[in-house]
């Protein structure tokens, strides 16, 4: 392959907040050889084949999503406006039913669907985990994001939780089979397509399977030297259970368990009291914040306590909605809101969460997560163009961009130095053809499924 060079563009390398406003990054193969101004270049010594103007758009790393369930396109729309018991009624009456009764040839295009979303709206890397995630894996094998699978090892009948439901009779059936599955992924796909799939270890979270299914998870984990994604502190109803089974609220049982380091991504942590959160930052333990997603249930977490104790963060999307802008808004304002402190952080700090943040989340710092020479070429242009980023003021771009952004401005995207989206047109795989069979598939799933 070829040097690529992106040249003419604002650069934000994301390292600082640095902004080369004639900026250009290149790569050979799937390394960044080059990020500075576009004068630096030395175009006699690299020879690009091939050169994208990218004037008038921002040149950024690929966006990290720590937490997905690419299954949950099957949920698009039917959850976020189930109100019952204040919480997650749509969760339990509509999501679990449906993303439960999936047969194996509905996850391909399913998974693929929520899987296009992030990438046309500019995420490169994304840490998804479900049951059955070997049928994912071909999604992002085809596709050619960059990605973390781990099966979602769960303990108990999800179709009879709710957030009143404190009885969980545990089935170590399906915690072996879980467990065996993982393996499976492991062995089958960690470290496939170039290196850009790799697998950690999901067990469920303390509210759906039982301490010893987590230890043999950790164990599991330890053994094949990958790391650990939680639901944790999630949804109401799980404190007041694993108080309820263990005397202690979940991050002590977490912490106690030997699953809280840094190399654990520990999903959506909304129910943290004080020392929870001294919990989270003496472990190191990495908290994946759903910030869009968490408030369409009504809550928030206590960010403002979070980012004062200097906690590893990043954003995840969980399902349904995934274009990471809509994140990066939410964790601003809702925080901003709750206590009037407009300085707690900015357009910068937010884009951090969704760059670096996630790369560190998913120690995949080295590599990814900002521009720098010797990193992969996981990048993404921007279109700036639009009246709504208009007009510019060099020096507060990050704030015109995370507070105007939309993913759908997202032109390019390159993932490990090949093109996967040009022009807004996915070049991989055919989303329309994808589209629409998702589409025929969720219309028999929701007929079968969803009462009225
Ligand atoms: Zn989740």
């Amino acid at each position: 392959m070829s040097v690529t060079l992106i040249e003419n563009g604002y650069l934000l390398p994301m390292h600082s907040r640095q902004i080369i406003a004639d900026g250009a990054i290149a790569f050979e193969n799937s390394r960044i050889i080059y990020a500075g101004p576009a004068s630096g270049f030395d175009r006699a010594k690299h020879r690009p084949g091939k050169v994208i103007n990218a004037k008038g758009k921002a040149i950024l790393p690929g966006l990290v999503n720590t937490h997905i369930h690419l299954v949950g396109a099957y949920m698009k729309g039917l959850t976020e406006d189930v109100a019952g018991s204040g919480d997650t009624a749509g969760l339990y009456k509509r999501g679990f039913p449906v993303v439960c009764s999936l047969a194996d040839g509905d996850y391909y295009c399913g998974c693929m669907t929520h899987a296009l979303e992030m990438v046309m709206s500019g995420t490169t890397t994304f840490n998804s985990t479900w049951m059955n995630e070997r049928f994912a894996a071909p999604v992002v094998r085809d596709l050619g994001a960059r990605a973390v699978l781990s099966e979602w090892i769960v303990g108990t009948d999800l179709l009879k939780l709710s957030a009143k439901n404190m009885e969980r009779p545990w089935d170590q059936a399906m915690v072996e089979k879980g467990l065996d599955n993982a393996q499976d992924l492991f062995e089958s796909w960690h470290g496939k397509a170039n290196g850009r799939i790799t697998t950690r270890i999901s067990p469920g979270g303390p509210g759906y399977l039982s301490d010893k299914g987590i230890v043999q998870a950790r164990d599991l984990a330890q053994k094949h030297g990958v790391g650990i994604n939680i639901h944790i502190a999630e949804v109401p109803g799980e404190t007041e259970f694993v108080t309820k089974r263990y005397g202690k609220r979940p991050m002590e049982l977490g912490r106690d368990l030997g699953i809280l380091t840094p190399q654990t991504v520990c999903f959506h942590c909304v129910y943290l009291n004080d020392s929870d959160i001294d919990i989270m930052a003496e472990t190191r333990a990495n908290l994946s914040h759903t910030a869009f997603h968490t408030p369409k249930r009504g809550y928030f977490p206590p960010m403002e306590k979070v980012y004062k104790k200097d906690v590893s963060v990043s954003l995840g999307t969980d399902w349904c909605s995934n274009d990471l802008w809509k994140f990066m808004r939410s964790a601003i304002l809702f925080p901003r809101v709750k206590t009037g402190d407009v300085g707690m952080m900015d357009g910068y700090d937010a884009l951090r969460l969704a760059t670096v943040g996630g790369a560190r989340a998913l120690g995949m710092d080295k590599d990814i997560g900002t521009l720098e020479v010797g990193k992969k070429a996981d990048v993404i242009l921007l279109d700036l163009s639009p009246p709504w980023y208009r007009p510019i003021r060099e020096k507060d771009l990050f704030s015109n961009i995370v507070y105007n952004s939309n993913g759908s401005d997202v032109t390019d995207v390159f993932v490990d130095g090949e093109q996967v989206v040009a022009g807004k047109l996915v070049k991989t795989v055919n989303a329309e053809e994808i589209m629409r069979e998702c589409q025929e598939r969720a219309d028999r799933i929701w007929a079968k499924t969803l009462p009225d």
